[in-house]
């Protein structure tokens, strides 16, 4: 079997469009007749002491609380009342806490604090009457301008961790997964974002909402702009307001590679023998999420010999998918999720299955089957169901939005191939 690679280097830049200004607070008069109270997990620190450390490998809660003398009875009062917020069994090895003390002896603390993430904490409050509650950290919001261009044809693995990786998923997969066939892409195809950033404690967790973005493939442009057409839905717009969610996904996986296309003829790779491939294979990794391609309702999930574990949605009363060879973990999926004949699904959103080399397949794979009015299809050349555009009432609202982003993307200046070194951030596509 013939595997294609498409694989490209990205160089993505990365900087602040508007900085936030923290106003200093140097005023020798205010601080003389006041000073600001500090605070830490939202609770005033002035008059406490602080140990800030990380759970052992092996160390429960209990036990640290316990070198630092609270009783036994507290610590079972403690571990019940967390158990519906957090249960502490589940603190992890490396996991940050801090304990605050009321003076220097730090011999009993008055709060235990356990950061279960970036940005929510558990507080157990220490004193007579034990109290144990959720709370969370200030989330600062930073709009962002990036910009990248691909620039090499050599495959590297995806760094999920990596911000510019995570900014391209989005590209790829929310964005523009019906507009852009993000398996052909060329040298020298570029792309200008505006997003935010967010950040706890002033350390970049993650990349938020996307306002808009511009992605140039063959010299073609191809604008997104974030607008909200329904009540509290948003989706995005070209430059003429047509929606660039599609009736139809162009692939069940993301970060995949097409295997083998429809065909009416080709050798079975397993039985040998010439016959007709009615599907779209792509290759992935086992445990890769499959999605439906459409909102649908799904009329089959089970098992045959040849389909191994398969899901088949109706999405109305034209077009048809099934998707193949899910690994044998998907049944627990389905169980959890209630995937079975007559759910609802939604495109892009409920995972209906994972990657796996279930019945009659020689490689991870899913065989992705298309049927339009009863006959089996290859979907990429078949013309499908087109986008619909801004509402006619939301028209006016929708160019004032779209000149403002446009206008933020036409500043942004796109990436030079001889660009410094230190802003650029090397990540993967396929
Ligand atoms: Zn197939």
């Amino acid at each position: 079997m013939r595997y294609f690679f498409y694989f490209f280097y990205l160089c993505l830049i990365l900087s602040c469009s508007q900085c936030t200004n923290t106003p200093k607070k140097n005023n020798p008069e205010e601080q003389a007749t006041q000073v600001e109270p500090e605070y830490l997990y939202h609770l005033n620190i002035d008059s406490l002491h602080i140990i800030s450390d990380n759970v052992q490998n092996g160390e429960s809660v209990g036990e640290i609380l316990n070198t630092h003398n609270i009783s036994f009875s507290a610590i079972d009062k403690v571990a019940r009342l967390s158990r519906k917020l957090f249960d502490l069994r589940d603190v992890k090895a490396g996991g940050n806490y801090t304990l605050l003390f009321p003076d220097s002896t730090l011999s009993r603390p008055l709060y235990f604090i356990y950061e279960i993430n970036k940005v929510d904490f558990l507080v157990a409050k220490l004193t007579d009457t034990i109290d144990v509650y959720l709370d969370k950290k200030k989330l600062t919001i930073k709009e962002k301008t990036g910009s990248g261009i691909i620039n090499s044809s050599l495959w590297y693995a995806m760094e999920e961790s990596n911000l510019s990786a995570k900014l391209v998923n989005i590209l790829a997969d929310e964005i523009y997964p019906w507009t852009i066939d993000f398996f052909r892409l060329n040298t020298g195809d570029r792309f200008k974002v505006i997003y935010d950033a967010k950040y706890v404690d002033g350390e970049f967790i993650g990349v938020g909402k996307v306002h808009g973005a511009v992605f140039q493939t063959n010299g073609d442009d191809y604008y997104a702009i974030a607008f909200n057409e329904v009540g509290g839905f948003e989706d995005y717009f070209d430059e003429n307001g047509n929606n660039l969610r599609k009736f139809f996904l162009k692939a069940p996986v993301s970060f995949t590679r097409i295997s083998s296309r429809f065909t009416n003829k080709r050798k079975h790779p397993v039985t040998g023998r010439w016959k007709g491939h009615f599907g779209t294979d792509f290759a992935a990794p086992i445990g890769t999420p499959i999605y439906s391609t459409a909102d649908g309702t799904v009329i089959e999930a089970s098992y045959t010999r040849y389909n191994g574990y398969y899901v088949k949605i109706r999405h109305n009363s034209t077009y048809t998918t099934q998707y193949l060879h899910m690994d044998k973990s998907t049944k627990k999926l389905w169980s959890k999720k209630g995937i079975k004949k007559g759910k609802k699904v939604r495109q892009g959103v409920d995972i209906i299955g994972y990657v796996g080399r279930t019945g009659q397949a020689t490689g991870p794979h899913v065989c992705y089957r298309f049927w339009k009015s009863g006959k089996q299809v290859d979907p990429f050349k078949t013309s499908l169901p087109p986008s619909t555009p801004v509402k006619k009432e939301k028209k006016e609202e929708f160019e004032q939005a779209k000149n403002i982003w446009i206008d933020k993307l036409n500043a942004i200046s796109y990436p030079e191939s001889d660009i410094n070194q230190d802003s650029i951030q090397v990540i993967s596509m396929y």
